[in-house]
């Protein structure tokens, strides 16, 4: 194709699970306990007769700081509706959703643009956010030849968000860069954890494409509906194959809107093909009706000012803080905020305590990553806490002991905990225990290096000729005779007396 001659439509459904500790309407907890089904449930999220639901209004709360947050417009009154329709997962054989009257609707979130490049932002609009309840999960256990399959409600009424994108997305990259300006933005929010391993972030992508023939009209291809995408990346590649897939059909066919019904299609990563699953209900098939057992939600606009005053601070604030204040590269920008608002809270806690901004973050993105990661733990579980690694790297930057010896103090303390948290005497203990602190004996060192240069002239004259790397057994020489010293100290006090 010479020159494209169709526009990609892309809208996106992002599903968020909120983080409250009770489900939408009941008192059930909503912990992950996929080793333990069906233990977390109750007469209400079960749907037993007669059992009456209770909205959560910390669910509500948290999902209005997200409508807010994403430029939504508040609504005054908003709706409970029970959505219909039968599967072994939902219990109730009805799901409380938010059918015409959703808490929220009418905002936007801008994409693009990263860096100096300004002009490349674009402004996805968000059609509405509301709020629903999640269904059960169906386990299917086909090994050993035994078809048996079961369910679990543990996740039953656990209270989600849909946030609805116009389609306004031109692109697979695109649809990305929003998902992940999403994640970003509910992150910090505090709203949601996000782990897609967990389910807490689910997306349904509506793709088509809008073709431009020759003769100046415009059709379009039937809106396809991508479900079971379990990462961003699923996401992309899903909509790039249906792209493609849809251009080949419609060249093939002919096949434009208004010929075919929606259909959906799932994902399978193994192949990296979409595949049909079954032709969309239309909402008139789910026969929305407002719950009986459930009121209007009332929402004042104190409650919401209150609400707008003390949003967090956005990602996107403390990158420009991180970037104008803190001098920090774009890649150490990326790793801290991409862990979330907790880890950045920590190193900016680490850094004020170091006056060191790259000392910090070098310490966070790597050594502090790394242990968390093996150690599978969260930032705010970690045994060593920010005012701990604070003190131990104020020790580095203030030139009392080397990144050496830090690193040895910082791997000890974590040999000699478990679990508990660790506190500066700590630091200060292994220090004067181990004798790190750096040796600042001028007149011994003055000597050694003296020393160095009668022992060695052949490679005091190789470092003159142009030979950096010459003061290696000079560096070697001089630390052996003065345990303790700063061997950066060592080496500049080294090439400045060769040179002078
Ligand atoms: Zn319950």
């Amino acid at each position: 194709m010479a020159k494209q001659n169709y526009d990609v439509v892309i809208g996106l459904e992002v599903h968020a699970q909120l983080r409250t500790e009770s489900k939408l309407f009941c008192g059930c907890s909503t912990q992950f306990r996929p080793d333990q089904p069906n233990t977390q449930t109750c007469p209400v999220c079960l749907g037993l007769p007669g059992a009456l639901p209770v909205m959560n209004r910390e669910a509500l709360r948290l999902a209005m700081m997200t409508g807010l947050a994403l430029n939504c417009t508040i609504a005054e009154e908003t709706r409970w509706d029970r959505k219909q329709y039968y599967y072994p997962d939902l219990p109730k054989a009805y799901q409380i959703s938010q059918y015409d009257q959703p808490f929220s609707s009418g905002g936007w979130l801008d994409v693009g643009g990263e860096g100096a490049d300004c002009s490349a932002v674009r402004r996805i609009r968000i059609n509405r956010v509301h709020l629903e309840e999640d269904a059960g999960k169906n386990i299917h256990d086909e090994t050993g030849g035994n078809a048996d399959s079961r369910v679990d409600l543990n996740r039953t009424g656990t209270p989600l968000m849909e946030i609805v994108s116009e389609p306004d997305l031109r692109s697979a990259p695109e649809s990305r860069q929003y998902l992940e300006k999403l994640r970003s933005l509910l992150l910090f929010l505090g709203v949601s954890d996000c782990n897609m391993q967990e389910g807490s972030l689910r997306c349904d992508a509506n793709v088509n494409l809008h073709l431009h023939g020759d003769d100046g009209q415009t059709t379009a291809t039937p809106i396809v509906e991508l479900k079971n995408m379990n990462s961003f990346r699923n996401v992309e590649l899903a909509i790039d194959y249906e792209v493609r897939r849809q251009y080949q059909v419609w060249q093939k066919t002919g096949h434009v809107l208004g010929d075919l019904p929606k259909q959906t299609r799932g994902w399978d990563a193994d192949r990296g093909v979409t595949f049909g699953q079954r032709e969309k209900e239309d909402s008139s098939d789910y026969r929305y009706f407002p719950d009986p057992d459930l009121q209007l939600v009332v929402t004042s606009d104190a409650e919401i000012d209150e609400l707008r005053v003390a949003l967090p601070e956005t990602a996107e604030s403390r990158r420009t803080r991180y970037e104008t204040q803190l001098g920090l590269s774009e890649y150490d920008i990326g790793v801290i905020l991409d862990q979330g608002p907790e880890f950045a809270e920590f190193f900016e806690q680490v850094q004020k305590a170091c006056n060191d901004a790259k000392t910090a973050a070098n310490w966070m993105t790597q050594d502090i990553l790394r242990d968390l990661r093996t150690r599978g733990e969260a930032i705010e579980d970690f045994c060593l806490n920010s005012a701990t690694l604070g003190y131990l790297l104020a020790q580095v930057t203030g030139g009392r002991i080397t990144t050496k010896s830090a690193r040895d103090v910082y791997s000890e303390l974590l040999d000699q905990t478990a679990g508990a948290s660790i506190l500066p005497a700590m630091v200060e203990q292994i220090i004067s225990d181990r004798n790190l602190e750096v040796v600042r004996d001028d007149a011994a060192l003055d000597a050694a290096i003296a020393a160095a240069f009668a022992a060695m002239p052949a490679a005091v004259d190789d470092f003159r000729g142009g030979k950096k790397n010459a003061l290696g057994p000079l560096i070697g020489m001089v630390m052996k005779q003065v345990a303790g010293a700063d061997p950066r100290e060592v080496r500049d006090r080294l090439a400045a007396a060769a040179e002078s």
